[in-house]
């Protein structure tokens, strides 16, 4: 699963950009933290399991402010798909989608911080700081449509008929502030929350398959990956004025 030298960090990234603290995650001096239950995140192979607690005990408060990236992306006609196949072959579906989605968010050091079966929420710049996290989850999700592309051309070939209803994904990407915390007493695992978190489902919500909708404040944080790109009016939920998206399509 990892591939690039990148993603073979032999200690925290998380940690060492939040705190300076140097947690080994990989090599024999891994093995004494995996004893007190320190291992790699799920989230990203490059973080641990403290990242996971948003360092509410390190820093000991419940969340902080962030400026972050986030990304959301979702399958399009899996209704449809989940009416064509049998429960074993959607299973393997949905499983290829999310490992080639986190696959391509690894790639850019972002973190896969929820999964909802045929849909999930990443985001950049926490904990692995990213100067460049805009343009980091922007280049993400352009590889998850490669990546998403390539593994339905694959399913058609396996007979399933994806003529009656267009498959592919929808993404949306945002960047603003966020509260990055844990927001559950009984459950320890944190997440983004805010407005920009909203927003960002919302534009995902508006994307076709093959779709990335950027926003504009996204957009120029990564102007030289949306240079030429159509932009749409949006008229979103909860919100009065049109938003504006820029529209990549990948093919
Ligand atoms: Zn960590």
């Amino acid at each position: 699963m990892e591939s690039s030298t990148r993603s073979q960090a032999r200690i925290c990234r998380g940690c060492w950009d939040q705190m300076h603290m140097p947690i080994p995650i990989r090599g024999p001096l891994a093995l004494p933290f995996q004893a007190f239950g320190i291992t790699r995140s799920k989230m990203n192979p490059n973080i641990c399991t403290i990242c996971e607690r948003a360092f509410t005990f390190v820093k000991k408060q419940r969340h902080v402010s962030a400026t972050a990236s986030i990304l959301f992306a979702d399958m399009r006609g899996y209704t449809y798909l989940s009416e064509q196949l049998d429960a074993i072959t959607l299973s393997a579906v949905v499983s290829t989608f999310q490992d080639q989605c986190a696959q391509a968010i690894w790639e850019h050091d972002g973190i896969v911080n929820k999964q909802m079966g045929d849909g999930l929420m990443a985001i950049f710049n926490f904990p692995i700081k990213a100067e460049r996290h805009a343009a980091a989850a922007v280049r993400a999700a352009i590889e998850v449509q490669r990546r998403c592309g390539a593994a339905l051309e694959g399913m058609a070939k396996r007979g399933v008929d994806t003529r009656a209803m267009p498959l592919g994904v929808g993404v949306g990407v945002h960047t603003g502030e966020v509260e990055i915390g844990e927001f559950s007493t009984f459950r320890s695992d944190f997440t983004a929350i805010g407005g920009a978190v909203n927003l960002t489902a919302r534009l995902e919500s508006q994307a076709a398959a093959g779709e990335i909708l950027v926003s504009a404040e996204a957009a120029a944080q990564a102007p030289e990956l949306v240079a030429g790109a159509a932009i749409r009016e949006l008229s979103l939920k909860g919100i009065n004025q049109p938003v504006p998206a820029h529209v990549l399509t990948v093919h």
